[in-house]
């Protein structure tokens, strides 16, 4: 999964673009669920949020290191692809 950094200033260009609905605002700055980011394997080439936000403060996150297959098993899970 990817990760939102605190220097997040909230634009909300992010959260629309995300196939998922991973991203939400949170107490004080945007979040992305770690549960539901795929870093957009199974949809895009590359991740949507990063291409959208214009701070570039979007990482992956050293909590959440997922594979390329873990992140398709975890896209077809949530989109009921068989
Ligand atoms: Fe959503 Fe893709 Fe960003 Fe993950 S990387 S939060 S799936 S837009
Ligand atoms: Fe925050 Fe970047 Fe999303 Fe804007 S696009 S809300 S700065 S993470």
């Amino acid at each position: 999964a990817l990760k939102i950094l605190d220097t997040c200033i909230n634009c909300d260009m992010c959260d629309p673009e995300c196939p998922n609905e991973a991203i939400t605002l949170g107490e004080e700055i945007y979040e992305i669920d770690p549960n539901k980011c795929t870093e957009c394997v199974g949809h895009y080439e590359k991740a949507q949020c990063v291409i959208a936000c214009p701070i570039d403060c979007i990482k992956p996150d050293p909590d959440h290191v997922e594979s390329e297959e873990d992140l398709l098993v975890k896209c077809y899970e949530m989109h009921g692809i068989p």
